[in-house]
């Protein structure tokens, strides 16, 4: 669509909302921190993927090509972002009797299925972390000739006092930090310097490789930084990833790329807040729920992903099972209407241009979503209904085209009057039985009688409204 509202994005380094320009006509580079594959991922890391998703249907929406590139972390970074504790390849490797190599292969492969049931786009560059090793290296090596690098006994460090405006992302207020945490640094000479190479040390391990200084294995910022700058340059369009990566992982990626080219990466930094569970923290290794567990449960996965579409990304959601089922009865109200409504219509220009300004002001999905709904209600025909929320669905995500009747839940009271129904048949009233059927219809159902029982189906609906 023509002169639509530009598209503007939230940029957390600048910290405010800003007009979307890219460096390259008509192109977009885009960096996405992927998974670390040690274990399933859970719904709080689909909400951070459902954003990237998002975020890339909005720009292909406005017309740019995107070069997604996502990293897959199948080298293990240490449990704390402190560079200590367990390494966690070794020890999902260790939890469930496989190699570290085949662990990092299996939840790999678990992850793109649960991107796939959610009808997350595969990034165009999936690049994992272990067939990046030299790349990696390379960027150390040039760390280390800039004098930005120090060895302690367990491994080679980043000297984040050789920047001045380290931790600009987060606005750390280092000397709070370095106050607050005199015991803990051990051998590093700040305590928000962090590991660029780290050595085996006693522990035997299974991933590990041959460096300038000695055997060990990369840190986890240095993989971003190296991957990215192989796919993308050394400055790009966009660096997105969860909120938890502000303070640590990505202050430290802007601080290897200043120290290397004096550029902060990227021009948008972006961030999907927290999907929180009972308003606690979600992890991999705690308190978790995946999407096995929802389709367990016989949620569609797109319920799912229509719950995460009902909240701003730059929102914390907290999930309850009760949201979840209020997201999927909304998914299948909008199924039903769109199996009832007729082709052939156009899109309507009122609403489309209200949706796209809601989703190209930082996208805003709750908004977007309730001008979707406005149009359900509307005056417009049901045809135009059909074609302008086919059109939406580019954004959303929601698999509107070719809707299959079995994948509309019947509302309870629709299956509560099919019931009396029944009822009031056995009894051969068939008055009442035909007033039912009538009440049924108006709902947007016909009910058809089996032996034994019935079969309830959205019926297409003839007239131009709903
Ligand atoms: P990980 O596999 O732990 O490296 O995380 C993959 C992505 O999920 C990262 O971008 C994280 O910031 C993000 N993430 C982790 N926990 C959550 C959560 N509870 N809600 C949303 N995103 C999350
Ligand atoms: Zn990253």
């Amino acid at each position: 669509m023509s002169n639509h509202y530009p598209l503007h994005l939230f940029d957390s380094y600048r910290r405010d909302i800003v007009k979307f320009e890219s460096i390259e006509p008509e192109k977009v580079g885009l960096y996405a921190c992927g998974p670390t594959v040690y274990d399933f991922a859970h719904i709080g890391n689909l909400r951070t993927y459902l954003l990237v998703d998002l975020l890339r249907r909005t720009l292909e929406f406005n017309g740019y090509q995107v070069n997604h590139v996502m990293n897959i972390t199948d080298v293990g970074h240490l449990v704390s972002d402190a560079d200590s504790g367990e390494d966690k390849m070794e020890k999902g490797s260790r939890k469930r009797k496989q190699s570290a190599w085949d662990i990092a292969l299996y939840f790999e492969e678990c992850f793109f299925k649960d991107l796939n049931l959610l009808n997350i786009k595969t990034p165009g560059i999936v690049c994992r972390a272990t067939d990046h090793i030299d790349e990696q290296i390379e960027f150390v090596k040039a760390l280390e000739e800039k004098g930005f690098t120090y060895e302690t006994s367990d491994g080679v460090y980043f000297d984040t006092a050789k920047l001045d405006d380290y931790g600009h992302l987060a606005r750390l207020d280092i000397q709070g930090l370095q106050a607050g945490a005199r015991v803990e640094f051990k051998e590093k000479r700040n305590i928000t310097d962090f590991a660029l190479w780290k050595f085996c040390g006693d522990e035997p391990r299974q991933m590990k490789w041959q460096s300038p200084w000695g055997e060990g294995f990369p840190g986890w910022h240095i993989e971003c930084s190296a991957m990215a700058e192989r796919y993308l340059g050394t400055m790009f369009d966009i660096h997105l990833g969860g909120e938890d990566h502000i303070a640590v992982h990505h202050s430290n990626e802007i601080a290897q790329s200043q120290a290397r080219y004096k550029t902060h990466m990227a021009n948008f930094w972006m961030h999907g807040y927290f999907l929180q569970i009972d308003k606690q923290k979600v992890a991999k290794s705690g308190k978790s729920i995946l999407l096995s567990d929802l389709v367990e449960k016989k949620f569609d996965p797109l319920a799912y992903r229509y719950l995460a579409l009902t909240s701003h990304y730059r929102s914390r959601l907290n999930f309850t099972w009760q949201s979840l089922e209020g997201a999927s009865r909304a998914l299948s109200r909008l199924r039903r209407v769109m199996l009832t409504y007729p082709d052939g219509g156009k899109v309507d220009e009122s609403y489309s241009r209200q949706f796209v300004a809601k989703l190209n002001h930082d996208l805003n999905t709750p908004e977007a979503l309730a001008v979707l709904w406005k149009l359900v209600q509307s005056q417009v025909s049901a045809a135009d209904k059909k074609a302008t929320i086919l059109y939406f669905n580019q954004l959303l995500g929601l698999n509107l085209h070719n809707i299959k009747a079995d994948e509309v839940i019947i509302p309870d009271d629709v299956i509560r009057l099919a019931e009396q129904r029944i009822l009031v048949r056995k009894n051969q009233d068939w008055q009442a039985s035909d007033r039912l059927r009538d009440v049924i219809l108006e709902q947007g159902y016909a009910v058809e009688d089996l032996k034994p029982g019935y079969r309830i189906t959205p019926v297409k609906m003839d007239q131009d409204n709903e």
